[in-house]
């Protein structure tokens, strides 16, 4: 680990501030993925600010039409939450798949999302259900948020401050996950609003989450698992390594889809 100031603000401001005021300042939050990467020196940073002690990030809170979700709030209490559950207990799904009780203990939605690994859930729960990242200076669509591997639109300094979810009429996860780490090889999120729109994006399978036009379309028709007979996805572009080729993802998109789907009509 390469040294580093360490930084425990108690309010968003104080948090921002310690940030504009560095030249190379990053937040921290659960530490699943940040610590490592610096452990290994495959990042460092001249200031750690860590968002651990403001409490107004966390929490979940309910309307009618509407699920927002503090960018501190651990994956445990996504998992468990009652008003998560009720809303979109597809969400509570995801967040109780990702890895094991440790890392649902400490990792943060908003970590996971603003370390947008290619295999993490959540890009997929943001994409397929059309949420909206808000951050201390703006709203970020989650069509806009994810741009690459390890890549979003956030800007130097930016905070992610909460997650906003439209309650779907029906959500639907799917995962097929590596068996050590529980990393998504490839993992669906399928979502029909009340206007009958259908989102379904796909993590695990890409540099970054996709979504997925043609069965979106076909599922709009008609929100069935066999809507989606017949649509092969090309493997081309896919990701390729030692748990899954190309070919096999790309079958993997399929079958997941159909799960997906299946799930969402059971829920
Ligand atoms: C063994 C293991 C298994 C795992 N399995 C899975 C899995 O199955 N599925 C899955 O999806 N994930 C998995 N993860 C990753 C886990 O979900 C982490 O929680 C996530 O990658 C990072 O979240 P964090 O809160 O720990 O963020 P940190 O590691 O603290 O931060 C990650 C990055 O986000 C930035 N950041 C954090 N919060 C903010 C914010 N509010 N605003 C702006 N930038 C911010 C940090 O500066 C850093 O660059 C696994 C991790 C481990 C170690």
């Amino acid at each position: 680990m390469y040294p580093f100031t360490y930084h425990r603000p108690a309010s968003l401001d104080d948090a921002k501030a310690r940030l504009t005021e560095s030249e190379d300042g990053r937040p921290l939050a659960g530490g699943m993925s940040l610590l490592p990467t610096m452990r290994f020196r495959l990042a460092s940073c001249a200031d750690l600010v860590d968002l651990n002690g403001i409490e107004s990030l966390a929490g979940i809170e309910r309307s009618d039409s509407n699920l927002r979700i503090g960018a501190m709030t651990r994956h445990v209490a996504v998992a468990e939450s009652p008003e998560v559950r009720s809303a979109i207990s597809a969400l509570a799904a995801l967040a109780g798949s990702i890895g094991d009780v440790q890392v649902r203990n400490r990792g943060t939605i908003g970590g996971s999302i603003c370390f947008a690994d290619p295999a993490a859930d959540y890009p997929a729960g943001l994409l397929g259900l059309g949420a909206t990242v808000n951050t201390d200076r703006r709203a970020i669509a989650a069509d806009d948020f994810f741009t690459g591997l390890y890549e979003t639109a956030l800007e130097d300094g930016e905070i992610v401050v909460s997650v906003e979810f439209p309650v779907p009429e029906r959500a639907g996860w799917a995962k097929f996950g590596n068996q050590a780490s529980r990393f998504a090889v490839v993992a669906v999120m399928v979502s029909r609003a009340a206007d009958g729109a259908v989102r379904l994006a796909v993590t695990g399978a890409r540099s970054y989450v996709f979504r997925v036009p043609e069965m979106e379309q076909a599922l709009a028709r008609d929100f069935a698992a066999e809507a989606l007979d017949g649509i092969a996805m090309s493997s081309e572009g896919l990701n390729e390594d030692l748990h899954a080729d190309k070919d096999y993802r790309s079958h993997l998109i399929g079958v997941m889809a159909k799960r997906a789907v299946r799930d969402a009509l059971a829920r």
